[in-house]
């Protein structure tokens, strides 16, 4: 029987431990992944932080869904990967890790990233497959899931942001409707607003403007292709940050702003800098539980629109891999992931990632090798 190590988490506080579980034998419709590359997502570190309560199965949880690795077994029924291109085992692959159920009615209303059931609850390594996460040397890719083959000339420390961080911005910018010239502001500069900057900038916005409180994260977010960058620290008060805002736009307000931050605070200042008849896109917080003051006229009179966005559909995946690779030279992306460290030391991967609280980072993603 061959077994592989993976990370096992038994609740916030506690630290991860090593553990060998045995590789099922692939089903005909599954594939294999060996993972070469893990990343600490910031949705992880809500999660190992306890910011929203979980319940986790006795045996614990293999969490992560950051990754990318190489085909190690196919099902004898998987001869191509979701584009119909011939995959073979050792073929590197970027793929979903979701399943959307198929038999709901967001399915059946052809939405599979809305689907309700798409993400289960935490499963412990018991129940099979056994590898359902990220931090271990194997993934199963289970009957449904999509694969794509990743383009030689993407490192993997380009392609391993690609299957949530990156997807995710492309998927939400496309639902919030971000259109060539429209203008955009990004809350918050940490994994998902930086490739956001890029993203709008490759998607047309004429003006693209961050805010955060770390120089760091800034300068990095101005690299990506921000145009215009503001310091909460150095702005302190909400109304000079969108009459700043206001400025950058012509006077109108952005055409879509988002929280890519995960704390709700910031949502109501965010829906100001919004123009007229504009959207507000609400990715990052994933915690449910936490809650805002909002005014509904704010929304009435200004005609806004709120979009949430969770996931998205698998043909995001091959598009973002296109993006890497015709812009793998504009943008720094090499950057993104900034440390790694063996699966062994996950524990320390976490902790180093945490930025809550604190004044300075310098980590933009920590990253695992199995
Ligand atoms: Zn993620
Ligand atoms: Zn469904």
């Amino acid at each position: 029987m061959i077994t592989g190590k993976a990370a096992v988490f038994f609740g916030p506080g506690k630290p991860f431990e090593i553990r060998q579980i045995s590789l099922p034998e692939v089903e005909p419709d599954a594939v294999v992944i060996r993972v070469s590359l893990a990343n600490v997502c910031g949705s992880d570190l809500h999660f190992w932080r306890g910011d929203a309560a979980l319940k986790l199965p006795a045996d614990g949880w293999i969490f992560g869904h950051e990754m990318t690795g190489r085909v190690a077994h196919l099902g004898s029924r998987v001869k191509t990967d979701s584009l119909g291109r011939p995959l073979k085992e050792g073929d590197r692959v970027a793929y979903t890790y979701f399943y959307p159920c198929g038999r709901c009615y967001a399915c059946l209303n052809k939405e599979p990233a809305s689907c309700p059931a798409k993400i289960e609850r935490p499963r412990g390594p018991g129940d099979f497959p056994h590898f359902n996460g990220a931090f271990a040397e194997y993934y199963y890719l289970r009957p449904g899931g999509h694969l794509f083959k990743v383009p030689d000339e993407l490192p993997d420390a380009l392609v391993s942001p690609v299957n949530c961080a990156l997807s995710q911005v492309i998927y939400g910018l496309h639902q919030a409707g971000l259109r060539f010239g429209g203008t955009i502001v990004i809350q918050g500069a940490g994994g998902l607003g930086i490739q956001a900057a890029a993203v709008a900038k490759d998607m047309g916005a004429a003006e693209v403007i961050v805010i955060d409180q770390i120089p760091g994260r800034l300068e990095l977010a101005r690299a990506f292709g921000a145009d215009h960058t503001i310091n909460l620290k150095e702005v302190t008060e909400r109304r000079d940050r969108v009459n700043l805002v206001r400025q950058y736009t012509g006077g109108a307000g952005a055409d879509i702003a988002c929280d890519f931050v995960g704390f709700p605070q910031v949502i109501p200042e965010g829906l100001d800098m919004v123009r007229s008849g504009g959207t507000y896109l609400e990715i990052g917080t994933i915690s449910r539980g936490a809650k805002v003051e909002l005014e509904p006229a704010q929304l009435v009179w200004g005609a806004k629109k709120i979009v949430g966005v969770i996931m998205y559909d698998a043909w995001v995946i091959p598009r973002a891999l296109d993006f890497l690779v015709r812009n793998r030279t504009r943008w720094p992306f090499d950057r993104l992931v900034s440390h790694t460290y063996p699966l062994e030391r996950i524990n320390e991967a976490f902790a180093d990632s945490e930025w809550h609280g604190r004044e300075t980072t310098t980590i933009t993603r920590a990253a695992l090798v199995p």
